[in-house]
Order: C-alpha cells, then structure tokens, then sequence
C-alpha cells in the first residue's frame, strides 16, 4: 500500500491526530514551562480552527475514497476476439431471487449433454427477470450505499444484492454444475 492509499485508507491517522497533538503540546508545554496551557495559548484560536478544518476534510477524503473504491467497476476484462460461436441453453436455474440460464457452447458438445464434461457447463452472466411470463435480461445499477440493484426494463422488478451478476452468475454455475454432477451419479447407480 502507497503513502497516499494508507493515508486515505486509515480513519485512525487524522483522528489520533486529532486527540494526540493537543496532548503531546500539552504534555511538552508543561515539562518546558511547568505549565499545562502556555504552549497551546501560543497557537491562534485560527490556528486551532485550520487544525480542525483540515482533520475534517481528511476524514470526508477518507470516505469519499473508500465509496469510490467500492464502486469501481468489477466486472471482468474481456480479452481476445468476440464472442462469436452459439450457446445452447440447457436450464435455468433459480438463484438469489432470479434465474440464471445454464448454457453449454456448441463447441464444447461431444455427442450429447450427458457425455459433455461437467466443467463446460456455465450460467450466462446476466440474470433474468423471476417473473414467469417476462424472463427479461436484467439491467445492473451500482448503489452508491454499497452493493447492486437489478432492474427489469419489461416489468420494473428491483432485486438489491451485496454482489455483481458476475459474481453471482460464477456461483450460480457452480450450483449447476454440482447438480448436474449428482444427477449423473444417481443415473450411473440405477
Ligand atoms: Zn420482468
């Protein structure tokens, strides 16, 4: 971590600050002076206020800092040519309140699902609307106050979650992958 990062990044900088500096002059005015206050009536009651004002707007830059670092764009960079080749969509699989579509890419086939390797199967990384008859792609918002929202431009339903649709769809795809996984195995056993 830079200079800059822990000072923006360490609420218990500006605020020991803040109640040490007048300690310590305290402490230092009355082994020179025998006095508690000489070395603080010295400063300006101006002098004091700057002190206060610049220890205030550290504490806002420390917020301001840590909101934006948050909301910094997770997604995930995407590397190489476009997406070109065809998904086949398997499932959809309920999750966090709305459906991911479980999907193989046509490629990754061999000569049917039940012989493609488990490992290939993924959920696409834009959730669906939950609502039966619209099953819209959602639309993702960043909430200043943390976290996401989740739109339906067909039927205006909002879903909050603390992560991305990326995280989410990584998650959802393994759940579907562990229950493709164990739908194999019960077929296997019978
Ligand atoms: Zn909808």
């Amino acid at each position: 971590m830079s200079v800059k990062e822990s000072l923006l990044n360490n609420l218990a900088i500006p605020l020991l600050l803040a109640v040490l500096l007048p300690i310590a002059g305290a402490f230092g005015s009355l082994l020179s002076t025998g006095e508690w206050i000489t070395w603080i009536q010295l400063i300006p009651l101006y002098g004091w206020i700057i002190f206060l004002i610049l220890i205030v707007v550290w504490i806002v830059a420390i917020f301001i800092y840590r909101r934006l670092e948050k909301i910094k764009d997770t997604g995930p960079t995407i590397f190489g040519i476009p997406y070109v080749y065809e998904r086949h969509i398997v499932g959809e699989l309920p999750y966090v309140g709305v459906i991911w579509r479980i999907y193989v890419d046509f490629t990754d086939i061999l000569d049917s699902f039940e012989t493609t390797a488990i490992k290939n199967f993924n959920a696409e990384s834009t959730p669906r609307c939950p609502d039966k008859n619209c099953k819209t792609e959602l639309e993702e918002h960043k909430n200043f106050w943390g976290g996401y929202i989740w739109l339906c431009p067909r039927c205006g339903f909002k879903k909050k979650n603390k992560d991305s649709r990326y995280t989410e769809s990584e998650r959802a795809a393994k759940i579907a992958r562990s229950d493709i996984e164990k739908k194999r195995n019960k077929q296997r056993r019978k």
